[in-house]
């Protein structure tokens, strides 16, 4: 079920669905996501679809993960990237096969811990973690070339959107439950640029580490 031959056709099914970036369909083609789940999930890993990853959280459909990258990557490839959640990692290990260096938060110790684990089975080193809350950003490496929020805030942080650097994207999932829109901020030289791109469902972006 882990097969060379279930990524094809997942790697088919993301292209059909408008992936067409050729490094991010390879580095979705490169990551096992079967081990970012619980051993009992992962004859489903490379469904299109979410699973738990256990404290209440979801690691995302294959599809949004990449449709967010793919977000993130137009108007050229960043070097430097924030990400809110790190969840089970799988996000944070497509974007760092991607870019230089990516900066990932995560409230939760326990997720972060297996995340942390994966990186370094992968040895993915250009990846930096936090155990914190989100909200504020990761100031002492600002600015980022672009941020990934992988939890949905009511509106987009303020703070986020200081650390963002000029001409750089920033996507998230935006609104309450049942009722949100993925959206891409762009930083210009006098303000920011807003457009809808999904409607989606993650899980609320949430105050405070735990
Ligand atoms: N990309 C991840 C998504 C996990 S779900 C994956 O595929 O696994 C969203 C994650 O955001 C959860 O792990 C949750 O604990 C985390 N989260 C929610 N609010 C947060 C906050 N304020 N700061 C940091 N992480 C937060």
């Amino acid at each position: 079920m882990t097969s060379q031959r279930t990524r094809e056709r997942l790697l088919k099914r993301l292209e059909e669905q408008g992936i067409t970036h050729p490094a991010l369909l390879q580095a979705m083609g490169s990551t096992p996501r079967h081990i970012f789940v619980d051993e009992a999930l992962a004859s489903r890993a490379y469904e299109d679809t979410a699973l738990p990853i256990g404290h209440g959280q979801t690691i995302s459909q294959p599809y949004i993960v990449a449709r967010m990258t793919q977000a993130l990557l137009e108007g050229g490839t960043p070097h430097k990237v924030l990400e809110i959640g790190t969840g089970c990692g799988y996000q944070t290990a497509i974007l760092a096969r991607l870019v230089n260096e990516v900066y990932s938060i995560e409230r939760i110790a326990a997720l972060l811990a297996g995340a942390r684990q994966r990186f370094s089975e992968l040895k993915l080193r250009n990846v930096h973690l936090k155990h914190g809350d989100g909200y504020a950003g990761w100031p002492q490496h600002a600015a980022y070339d672009a941020i990934l929020v992988s939890a949905a805030p009511l509106e987009i942080p303020r703070s986020l959107l200081e650390q963002l650097a000029e001409g750089g994207h920033l996507v998230a999932p935006v609104g309450p439950p049942g009722a949100q829109d993925l959206v891409r901020v762009t930083r210009t030289r006098d303000g920011y640029t807003r457009e809808k791109l999904d409607r989606v469902s993650f899980v609320p972006l949430l105050g405070g580490a735990a």
